[in-house]
């Protein structure tokens, strides 16, 4: 059966009329979903008892199942669902001073097979559904430690914009007053850089976060890091995001992962700082982490720091990401399917 939080207010309201019930009981229905975390039709006091029974008869409440939830000692806590169709995904809460991030997934598994990602290994099993991203969002507000959730960033298990449609239907429920009501500008899109993504994205009139994921400054070794460059390469993909910068009028954040012997010498840098010469964005280094069996190693910290100061000595804003729930295999690219019955390489 189909999730309720699939529908927006709309199309709930056309569902609900079509039954013969009043417009308003929509808005009620949202209410009770996005701000008093209902899991029962039946708990919906306000609403006819006809129309909960109609509810219930036609949608579900919740379509992922929470099959293990680990706690890293700097309090990040990664939750692992399973979902209707035995498919496994991941979310991260992720608590700092003054915010809660929360880092859900937009797919089961994922095409692109960036070299140094755990959670690409297995190849995409199949797009989540928009009650499967809200869904997320809405576990990790109401059951983390935290008990909240202030920022999201959509750098889960898999590609955001090769699921472009549902992706956006629910990033406009999470932000929709009536919806979750996190605000856009807290809501981060992170591509491996799908360039028709981009340009269609520019066009939503959306104030949301765009990161893209370059990791390299000249196409040979981002070939080697990221296969989706041989189809989108540089030049067109830097082209693209200066264009998306001019239509929104939004800063664009590139992340780079600084991997030993691969992208983190003082030449990358220096071929770095050229690329993005004049250009209004921020560079986010991450130090790599280390993800089984795919020999991606983390330089120095002593290669880090020249890295870093060799950008910002030549005008480009840089900062240095920390790493959260290490021990937990919850840091960026660790999201492993590890409950994955058909997982290629346990
Ligand atoms: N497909 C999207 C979102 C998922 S990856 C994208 O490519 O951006 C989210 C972030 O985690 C990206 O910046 C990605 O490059 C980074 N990441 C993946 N594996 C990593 C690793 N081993 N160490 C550090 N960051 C990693």
């Amino acid at each position: 059966m189909a999730d309720i939080k699939n529908l927006n207010l709309k199309e709930l309201e056309t569902v609900i009329t079509s039954w013969g019930f009043p417009r308003f009981c929509a808005g009620q229905v949202f209410d009770w979903v996005y701000k008093k975390s209902a899991v029962d039709f039946s708990q919906m006091s306000n609403l006819p008892l006809d129309l909960r029974k109609r509810l219930a008869e036609n949608y579900v409440l919740s379509c992922l199942e929470l099959v293990k939830k680990q706690q890293s000692k700097d309090k990040t806590e990664k939750f692992l669902f399973e979902l209707a169709d035995k498919n496994f995904i991941e979310a991260v809460s992720i608590p700092a001073k003054d915010r809660v991030t929360g880092c859900i997934s937009s797919q089961a598994g994922c095409k692109f097979a960036c070299r140094f990602c755990a959670s690409g290994q297995l190849g995409l099993r199949r797009n989540l559904e928009v009650a499967e991203i809200i869904e997320q969002a809405l576990y990790l507000k109401n059951y983390s430690a935290a008990k909240k959730l202030t920022h999201i960033v959509f750098m889960g298990t898999g590609e955001p914009l090769d699921n472009y449609d549902n992706v956006l239907a629910a990033i406009r429920l999470i932000n929709a007053k009536d919806g979750m009501g996190i605000g856009a500008r807290r809501i981060t899109i992170s591509t491996c850089g799908i360039i028709p993504g981009i340009e269609k994205l520019a066009q939503e009139k959306l104030q949301i976060e765009l990161s893209v994921s370059l990791h390299a400054a000249d196409n040979a070794t981002r070939d080697k890091l990221m296969p989706v460059n041989k189809k989108y390469p540089l030049e067109q993909l830097l082209r693209c995001c200066r264009d998306y910068v001019k239509k929104t009028n939004r800063q664009v954040t590139f992340e780079y992962i600084l991997v030993k012997d691969i992208n983190s010498g003082l030449p990358d840098a220096r071929r770095l700082a050229i690329m993005l010469a004049g250009f209004d964005c921020k560079v986010n280094l991450i130090p790599a982490n280390p993800a089984r069996n795919l020999g991606i190693l983390a330089p120095p910290a002593g290669a880090v720091k020249v890295f870093q100061n060799a950008l910002s000595q030549s005008g480009v804003k840089v900062t240095l990401r920390q790493a959260r729930g290490e021990d937990i295999d919850a840091a960026c690219g660790q999201l492993r399917l590890k409950y994955e019955p058909r997982c290629k390489s346990e």
